[in-house]
């Protein structure tokens, strides 16, 4: 099956195969060819080019997209999109007033989202997330990597973890699974870490080995959670069970998680609201990408992560989601290039690289997504009729997508 897509009024973030990374000034140029034309073949870009050079193509299938863009799907490498009931309430209380910290106190919280996900089965849990997960790709994502986190026993856990490899059949994205078992610490293990930090180590991670549920292991490395110790040990023993590292650091605090996740190995660290010189210059060199979440400031009103400051020391940056119930209710992607355009300064350049090529980056899965690229997978954004990518970010908060593409196939 092969589909040719023409007319397309720009072709955006077009790289050579093999160009899976882009960092400090190279964020500045977003690839483009204007008046293109591009092949998939059954799901995968076959080739791409100038209209005037479109002829002699054979095909199955054409779409003219005349006035529109086409660009790689975003590629969303942080989120908690499995989880059972909504906080809204939580919402209200932080609006009369109580801070993050103080509705955890109360028992708020994460341990609230823990208390609800012991309560729905897996069938019911699977249904409401499946749902999020579905919308996510109408707006445009087309890989997404998930956390568990909200089961905080073995039980709860590997239901989450269940839940997320029934995901991966439902739908066609490329789903990542995340292990976060030290998101918080549970009611029953209060006042005992290392215990709680024994029980994941021994009891959870073999299991998840056994019915393979993970591919990354995730931390919540912050102050009144987990230490770095505690942070080192779960790192090393995911390693042994081929988890690669992807932790929550510097969400509220700067305390050597950053320099400690280099040291590990990490693929990403991620929040990073609370950067300070240390941690920029544990980065560089560092295969480990550092991931800001612009949903979640804007939601909590806490500070930024400071991309410029990233980028100005020549490292690379991704922009995800973080898509979970208590801090940041939306997976909207096209929302989090808008708000790291207007709030992080980020030009729609840079943004749409961390939002595609450098998400993709974040999760393994650069080799095969986040560019038009030839051998790429066809996951593919049509807008509609806009007059340039700036127009993106600008316009916030408008649906500009027109149609999604999946493995070469219109995504409803
Ligand atoms: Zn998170």
């Amino acid at each position: 099956m092969k589909v040719l897509i023409t007319n397309i009024k720009e072709l955006v973030q077009v790289r050579n195969k093999g160009e899976n990374l882009v960092a400090g000034n190279a964020m500045k140029a977003l690839p483009t060819i204007k008046n293109a034309y591009l092949l998939i073949d059954n799901d995968r870009i076959a080739n791409y080019g100038i209209m005037n050079e479109c002829s002699n193509i054979t095909y199955d299938q054409i779409i003219d997209v005349s006035g529109k863009l086409v660009l790689p799907t975003w590629c969303d490498s942080h989120s908690h999109i499995v989880y059972a009931g909504n906080r809204e309430q939580e919402f209200v209380d932080r609006i009369n007033g109580l801070s993050y910290e103080e509705i955890a106190n109360r028992g708020g919280g994460i341990l609230n989202s823990a208390k609800m996900l012991e309560l729905t089965d897996e069938d019911e849990l699977f249904n409401q997330s499946i749902k999020r997960v579905k919308e996510v790709i109408k707006m445009g994502t087309g890989i997404l990597e998930i956390k568990s986190g909200y089961g905080l026993s073995l039980e709860s856990e590997l239901k989450m973890l269940r839940v997320i490899k029934r995901i991966k059949t439902a739908v066609p994205i490329m789903i990542k699974a995340t292990f976060l078992g030290a998101h918080a610490l549970p009611f029953n293990f209060k006042n005992k870490r290392t215990a709680y930090i024994d029980h994941i180590i021994n009891d959870m991670l073999p299991l998840i080995h056994r019915e393979n549920l993970a591919d990354f292991i995730d931390v919540f490395c912050e102050k009144g959670y987990f230490n770095l110790e505690d942070t080192a040990r779960l790192l090393i023993a995911g390693k042994e069970y081929g988890l690669l590292p992807k932790i929550h650091v510097n969400q509220f605090n700067a305390f050597g998680g950053v320099a400690l996740a280099v040291k590990h190995g990490a693929l990403s660290v991620d929040h990073l609201e609370e950067l300070n010189a240390a941690d920029i210059n544990a980065l560089k060199g560092s295969k480990t990408i550092p991931v800001a979440l612009p949903s979640c400031s804007f939601f909590l009103g806490i500070p930024y992560t400071p991309a410029r400051s990233l980028m100005d020391a020549g490292l690379p940056l991704a922009l995800a989601t973080d898509y979970n119930p208590g801090s940041t209710p939306s997976g909207n992607m096209n929302f989090v290039v808008s708000t790291a355009c207007i709030k992080m300064k980020m030009t729609p350049e840079e943004a749409i690289n961390a939002a595609t090529i450098n998400g993709a980056y974040a999760m393994g899965c650069a080799q095969d997504y986040g560019s038009i690229s030839i051998g790429k997978k066809a996951n593919l954004i049509i807008t509609k009729n806009i007059p340039s990518y700036n127009y993106l970010p600008y316009a916030f908060g408008e649906n500009h997508i027109e149609q999604v593409l999946i493995n070469g196939r219109i995504f409803n």
